[in-house]
């Protein structure tokens, strides 16, 4: 347990040459204490651990600060100059409401003498007091989240949000990690299938899972180490692997690379909102010379590049209002319109990579709502865009495809342990994975 520790060290240095006549009040209790033995014999009293301590939890109100707390917790005046002194992360600028302090005061001090606060997942700050003139000392402890292997799968009736909140109880991830698990499976997928509308009701998804634990019981997701997503009956398959030692890139059972020229989407899944992203929303047909797909999302919502490009339009066009028009290889062009705004600085002839925001959804030229309307060109034709047009994956380096494998058949095992049912249950299966 890495342990960072700051306060007023150096006491016994300093105290070697304190002159006879300066000696501290601190120092005559100790020589005192030292003489006991000699005098008398002392019976012990029973010690009662439980009842030698308060123990309360406080937390930080709306519009109060940190001073408020702290002189619940008896800390005021020179004991909060000296608490203050001690800490270098607690930040009284920036503290988040609802912030929760665990305290403890001996049993009749008008002072606590330890303070605990969760900083963030990771690490919990300890205040503890020294006593005397000692003021405070600053402890940060790594808090030890446990790492457990979970598979679920999930079977869609409308959308990936209600498949994994039915598959998933509470007890094996909050309802705001499924909702996150959600956002990671389509990011897994950013190139082969968009969640808004691809999906339909018998649509599978299996996900094996990192599911880390606290000692206290929280429970959040980690990292995602396998799926298979089955649209229409194909069904398409991710594996992590660790290419570079650093983030893990997914390559599908032929050890092809998951990422492709083209997104599915222009817009992130985590960035429409649960309300829009979710569900099939009905097409705006307002518009008489309608040739793209239309997202409905939130005004403001960024809008990504789905390839690498040129910018070749960047300004008002008619019913488009707002439009963005990239230019590709092999004669793809793509247009993003009724945007709000144009990123900053974006101009005619500037490149362009995948997934870099361009605009933000709008709802300029003839529109009825905030929308995004995307086109698909190839050769100047609107076109549906289809698997084949987002290009290959690459492939797992040669040197890497033994490693590759073994962590696919390994990572398989575990994603499905047994043969998939034919006609699967609608709801649930979770269950533990092995982790070998
Ligand atoms: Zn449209």
């Amino acid at each position: 347990m890495p342990l960072r520790s700051w306060g007023p060290g150096g006491g016994g240095q300093a105290s070697r040459y304190v002159a006879a006549g300066a000696l501290t009040a601190g120092m005559l209790v100790w020589a005192a204490h030292e003489a006991w033995p000699s005098r008398d014999v002392m019976v012990a009293l029973p010690i009662v651990v439980t009842s030698a301590y308060d123990e309360w939890a406080d937390t930080l109100g709306r519009r109060e600060m940190l001073s408020d707390v702290l002189q619940r917790a008896g800390i005021s005046g020179r004991e909060y100059v000296s608490f203050m002194k001690a800490t270098h992360v607690l930040n009284p600028r920036r503290m988040q409401p609802g912030l929760i302090f665990e305290i403890r005061r001996q049993k009749g001090q008008p002072v606590a003498n330890r303070l605990g606060v969760r900083l963030d997942p990771e690490r919990r700050l300890w205040m503890t007091r020294l006593g005397g003139d000692s003021g405070w000392r600053e402890i940060i402890q790594d808090i030890p989240w446990a790492t457990e292997r979970l598979r679920t799968t999930a079977v869609i009736q409308s959308n990936l949000y209600d498949a994994l909140d039915a598959a998933i109880p509470d007890s094996f991830l909050p309802v705001r990690q499924r909702v996150g698990l959600a956002w990671a499976i389509a990011d897994v997928y950013d190139w082969e299938i968009d969640f808004t509308r691809d999906l339909r009701p018998g649509d599978r998804v299996e996900v094996l899972i990192e599911r880390l634990e606290s000692p206290e019981g929280e429970r959040r997701l980690g990292r995602i180490l396998a799926a298979r997503v089955e649209v229409g009956g194909s069904p398409s398959f991710a594996f992590a692997f660790d290419h570079y030692a650093g983030q893990p890139e997914f390559y599908d059972d032929r050890g092809r690379s998951l990422r492709r020229a083209f997104l599915r989407a222009p817009l992130r899944f985590s960035h429409i909102s649960s309300r829009f992203g979710g569900r099939y929303h009905p097409i705006l047909k307002r518009w008489r010379t309608h040739e793209g797909t239309d997202y409905a999302a939130a005004y403001g919502t960024p809008v990504r590049a789905t390839a690498d490009g040129v910018v070749t339009e960047a300004g008002r066009n008619g019913g488009y209002g707002n439009l963005i028009e990239l230019r590709h290889a092999n004669g793809i062009r793509t247009r993003y319109g009724h945007l709000s705004r144009f990123a900053a600085g974006l101009h005619v002839g500037q490149h362009v990579s995948q997934e870099q925001t361009i605009g933000y959804v709008g709802s300029t030229g003839l529109s009825t709502g905030p929308h995004l309307h995307y086109e698909f060109l190839v050769n100047g034709r609107p076109t549906n865009p289809q698997r084949k047009d987002a290009g290959a994956g690459e492939p797992v380096p040669a040197k890497l495809k033994a490693a590759f494998d073994s962590t696919r058949v390994r990572l398989l095992a575990e994603l499905e342990p047994g043969p998939v049912p034919v006609k699967p249950a609608l709801g649930a299966a979770v269950g533990a994975a092995r982790d070998d």
